[in-house]
């Protein structure tokens, strides 16, 4: 039998438009919801999925401004723009876009956004308030994973969840958030050893790994749900996830799709984030 398929279009659609309500009643209140993207990157792909927030944030009412400082920009410069960006009240919602020119580091250059505006939890001060249980925005891809479980009423309290991929982005994030929703949690990496017997002893594989088709039938228990969060170019201009889908989906009991699992989600939370630093 072929796993189920834990789809993310619903759920999506579903925060996009509680977001958009959301933003037009800003709007009517007088707080028009603005995200800035600060780019500093030539990368082709990485332009195409800022074109795509801008538009998802058009769509949802919220004026998406993209701050280009070129591939060339400086550390300094870099952090003087979201330490201005951090204080101008227009500005509700700000991401820094990878990759970063040669030199300069994501985890250092975010600590310039103010933890209230940082909507991609990239500020390292957001995922220590995620670790101390305070109020804070987890990275989207990280809180996509679980809202994605509890959207498909996976339960989580006491269940065994496996993360591999040790990333401030994705894996260590997704562990804190797990741990916050009750779950016992293993957080495996490059360096784990065994690796295919210790995802199989859980009941939840979460793939953050960015290697395509890394995670195989022997590392799922049968019937264990599985989460794709890889996000890996093919040649042919698709996406590939961390997952072997066809070896997997004959084991697990299911697993999202990429593209069409974890993804939408994750830009929906970005402009849901967005509103909620606004006020609404
Ligand atoms: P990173 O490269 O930062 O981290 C990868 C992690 O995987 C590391 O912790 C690494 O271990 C671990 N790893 C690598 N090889 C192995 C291996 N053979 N066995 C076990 N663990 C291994 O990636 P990210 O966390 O940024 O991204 C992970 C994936 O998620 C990528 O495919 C990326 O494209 C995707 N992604 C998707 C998003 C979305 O919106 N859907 C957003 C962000 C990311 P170690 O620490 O030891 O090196």
């Amino acid at each position: 039998m072929s796993a189920a398929v834990l789809s993310g279009k619903e759920l999506s659609a579903a925060i996009r438009a509680e977001t958009a309500e959301r933003a037009a009643a800003l709007t009517a209140a007088g707080t028009e919801p603005r995200l800035a993207v600060v780019v500093a990157t030539a990368d082709e792909s990485s332009a195409w999925y800022v074109r795509s927030i801008a538009k998802a944030a058009g769509k949802a009412g919220i004026t998406c401004d993209i701050v280009d400082l070129g591939a060339t920009a400086s550390p300094e410069s870099i952090r003087a723009r979201l330490a201005e960006l951090s204080a101008d009240e227009r500005v509700h919602g700000i991401i820094l876009q990878t990759p970063l020119p040669a030199g300069a580091s994501l985890q250092e250059l975010a600590g310039a956004i103010a933890f209230e505006k940082d909507v991609d939890g990239a500020n390292p001060v957001s995922l220590g308030r995620l670790a101390a249980g305070l109020p804070a925005f987890a990275p989207a891809t990280a809180e996509a994973v679980v809202r994605v479980l509890e959207h498909h009423t996976i339960e989580l309290t006491g269940r065994h969840v496996a993360v591999v991929g040790r990333s401030m982005v994705v894996g260590k994030p997704v562990a804190h958030l797990l741990l916050n929703a009750n779950a016992t949690v293993t957080v495996c990496h490059s360096r784990t050893r065994e690796l295919a017997a210790v995802t199989s002893a859980a009941d939840v594989v979460v793939a953050a790994v960015g290697r395509a088709g890394m995670v195989t039938a022997d590392h799922v228990a049968p019937g264990a749900v599985v989460i794709d969060v890889g996000t890996n170019p093919t040649e042919d201009g698709g996406l590939a996830g961390d997952v072997d889908a066809d070896s997997v989906s004959g084991k697990a009991g299911a697993l999202t799709p990429v593209p069409g699992g974890v993804g939408p989600v994750t830009t929906a939370l970005l402009l849901s984030h967005t509103v909620r630093a606004a006020g609404g």
